[in-house]
């Protein structure tokens, strides 16, 4: 009997006349992460199902599908003829030796002899007597739940659990954004998220090479192919801000380092995400984390964005919670690798907090900043992941 995947989408299902076009992103985005893998991908009512692959590939193919954003849930199941007799040797296949069960059943198609309520009870008998004794039916806590979907083809699906798809949107559907990506915690998280509302994601990060080291470089690779593994597809690109903190270190007041710094970053993401035809920007700030994320830090480095949106998801989450997040994406034992990113680098002791524009301007008035953008946009480098 050949397994087969199903999967349920999640708020897909709300969308009124567009639903076309975030199925249809959807339809692209498994495809592309099933890309290599033989098997078939076939549209339903209400659901999608994956089916005529390896047998051995069900486990792997599971594990890539609990990565598409748009997915409510997975189940892996057997799909036979309708009949009550192909149905209990397929409802044999996810049987436990012992325990106690019940059986759920649905009908899609209504005009099957038997009611819902009929197919569970008869399904469930015939479980009770090939048992013969080591199984026991209790409908209100089982150990497993056998589950019967009779489809309108004259086929039925026999499962037993639901897997936790990645719900959210379908990659691509809500645009695209540029996350500022470094080697940290919470900027793959950032773009974790809002790649689940629908916004395809590339990555630019800033590094200061040769004060940060090639292993630093690789850790933030890692990331973003962790990233794009639920992005279908992140690009990332890098870019070398260097002589910028060198100038900024040599001309400007010890304090002022990360403000002016956090200013130049977003000049060079905006430009760049201009470029790369990306509608905002996307960062991993965190009110009161650390002295440059004040509201007095983010206007500062809001005021040099002219023409996008700076989105922070992670402003009102305790760190604790970002953890949580880091550690289910699976971005966080690499996250936590020591290597250090370019804001490391020439790092006073007391970082203002609250800046004060005019003093801010001071500062800048002492370099010349068009030149340095310049100089730091030709450095831009694509990487492939
Ligand atoms: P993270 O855990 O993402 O490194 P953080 O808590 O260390 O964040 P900051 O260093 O203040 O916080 O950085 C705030 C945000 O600025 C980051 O989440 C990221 O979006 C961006 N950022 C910081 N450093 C870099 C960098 N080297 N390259 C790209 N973006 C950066
Ligand atoms: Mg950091």
């Amino acid at each position: 009997m050949k397994k087969v995947i199903i999967i349920r989408y999640a708020e897909i299902y709300l969308k009124g006349k567009n639903r076309g076009f975030f199925e249809r992103t959807f339809e692209t985005n498994v495809h592309r992460v099933l890309k290599g893998i033989e098997h078939q991908f076939i549209k339903q009512s209400g659901r999608y199902l994956v089916k005529d692959f390896c047998d051995d590939d069900a486990e792997i193919i599971i594990e890539k599908l609990k990565k598409v954003f748009g997915a409510h849930t997975l189940s892996l199941a057997y799909e036979t003829a309708s009949d009550m007799d192909s149905i209990f040797e397929a409802a044999k296949l996810h049987l436990r030796e012992s325990g106690t069960f019940k059986v759920e059943s649905h009908r899609g198609d209504k005009k099957y002899p038997l009611t819902s309520v009929e197919i569970s009870r008869v399904l469930g008998g015939k479980i009770l007597e090939y048992a013969k004794g080591k199984l026991q039916v209790d409908v209100h806590t089982p150990s497993f739940t056998v589950r019967v979907d009779i489809r309108e083809n004259g086929k039925a699906l026999v499962f037993g659990e639901f897997i936790e798809g990645a719900n959210g949107m379908p990659v691509g559907t809500a645009g695209h954004g540029l996350l500022l990506l470094s080697g940290g915690i919470d900027s793959p998280v950032a773009g974790h998220m809002m790649a689940k509302r629908g916004l395809n994601v590339d990555c630019l990060h800033f590094h200061s090479y040769p004060y940060t080291n090639m292993q630093a470089k690789e850790k933030v690779v890692d990331l973003a192919t962790i990233l794009s593994e639920y992005t279908c597809g992140t690009k990332l690109y890098t870019v070398s801000v260097t002589h910028i903190q060198e100038e900024i270190h040599e001309k400007c007041r010890p304090d002022f380092m990360i403000t002016l710094l956090r200013r130049f970053m977003y000049r060079i993401a905006e430009r760049h995400a201009l470029r790369i035809g990306a509608q905002c920007i996307i960062t991993g700030e965190s009110l009161g984390q650390v002295a440059s994320q004040t509201i007095e830090g983010m206007t500062s480095s809001n005021s040099v964005v002219e023409t996008l949106p700076v989105l922070r998801p992670l402003v009102g989450f305790d760190k604790n919670e970002i953890i949580d997040r880091s550690v289910k994406m699976g971005a966080y034992e690499t996250s936590i690798l020591p290597f250090e990113d370019c804001c490391t680098v020439f790092l006073p002791d007391f970082p203002a907090i609250r800046p004060k524009m005019k003093d801010i301007l001071a500062e800048e008035a002492k370099l010349d900043i068009e030149d340095l953008i310049q100089e730091a946009f030709a450095s831009i480098e694509k990487i492939e992941l």
